[in-house]
């Protein structure tokens, strides 16, 4: 059985005091014993602040990108091991707006879930189709070769402990959701892709779904077999919202 994960991307968005009072807003009406895990992932410069804010309640901390590089002359990168230091759990890797407007090639996304792991970070591997690729029936072949990059670099087995995110480009910040039947349909050829190397593997590993998750749809995307929950952008920065969405994490 896959624990489902509800995780916040709070990109750069926040500051200071809006943070705490979103942290105190969740935490104070977060129930005892949800059925999702649940993590948080605010900008760099706020992680060991919200660290802070979260040390006496369930939720985790994670980060949304790590250098592929261990340590070194690299100006303006972080590493998983100061991510690690500072106390964060998960890490984001292979977002598509990182993938888009920072040219991040799946090799270099392969290379940062590399880095992540070997530190026992845990990545959060986003993938998915811009719109051109979808209405050109090239969704399975793109996610593929997202997919792959991982695999061939790191293997099945670094997924048993990493979680993978679809993320339909044209869905994210759209309003605009896939539907369910649409996710699952993605989420299962992840799934079959890494059982042809690892059947075991490919039944532990969470593929969570992201773009446009909101509280009237979270229940119906997360009812899917093969949907273990969701990466959360705009409705993670509203309590009321983000809470509804980790109670809908109960639905299948
Ligand atoms: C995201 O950025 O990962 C995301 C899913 O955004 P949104 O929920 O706003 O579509």
């Amino acid at each position: 059985m896959r624990r489902p994960i509800v995780a916040g991307n709070w990109k750069m968005h926040g500051t200071r005091s809006e943070n705490a009072r979103l942290i105190e807003e969740i935490s104070s009406r977060y129930p005892a014993d949800p059925v999702a895990q649940c993590i948080v992932c605010p900008p760099y410069v706020y992680l060991q602040e919200v660290g802070r804010l979260l040390r006496d309640s369930a939720l985790l901390l994670g980060a949304q990108d790590v250098s592929a590089d261990p340590q070194g002359a690299f100006t303006g990168e972080v590493s998983a091991t100061m991510l690690k230091d500072i106390g964060c759990r998960y890490v984001i890797v292979g977002h598509s707006e990182r993938r888009l407007l920072c040219r991040e090639s799946d090799q270099l996304v392969a290379r940062k879930f590399a880095a992540a792991h070997a530190k026992g970070l845990v990545p959060i591997f986003c993938v998915g189709e811009q719109l051109a690729d979808r209405e050109t029936g090239r969704t399975r072949e793109v996610v593929a070769r997202q997919v792959d990059a991982v695999l061939e670099l790191s293997g099945a087995q670094a997924l048993a402990s990493a979680v993978i995110a679809y993320e339909p480009v044209w869905a994210i910040g759209t309003g605009r959701n896939a539907t369910p039947e649409q996710a699952q349909e993605v989420h299962a050829f992840i799934r079959a892709r890494i059982a042809a190397q690892d059947a075991t593997i490919a039944e532990v590993t969470r593929i969570l779904y992201g773009g446009s998750v909101k509280a009237s749809n979270a229940a119906e995307l997360f009812a899917m077999p093969d949907v273990d929950g969701g990466l959360i952008g705009g409705a993670s920065l509203k309590a009321d919202e983000f809470l509804a969405i980790l109670a809908a994490s109960g639905s299948r």
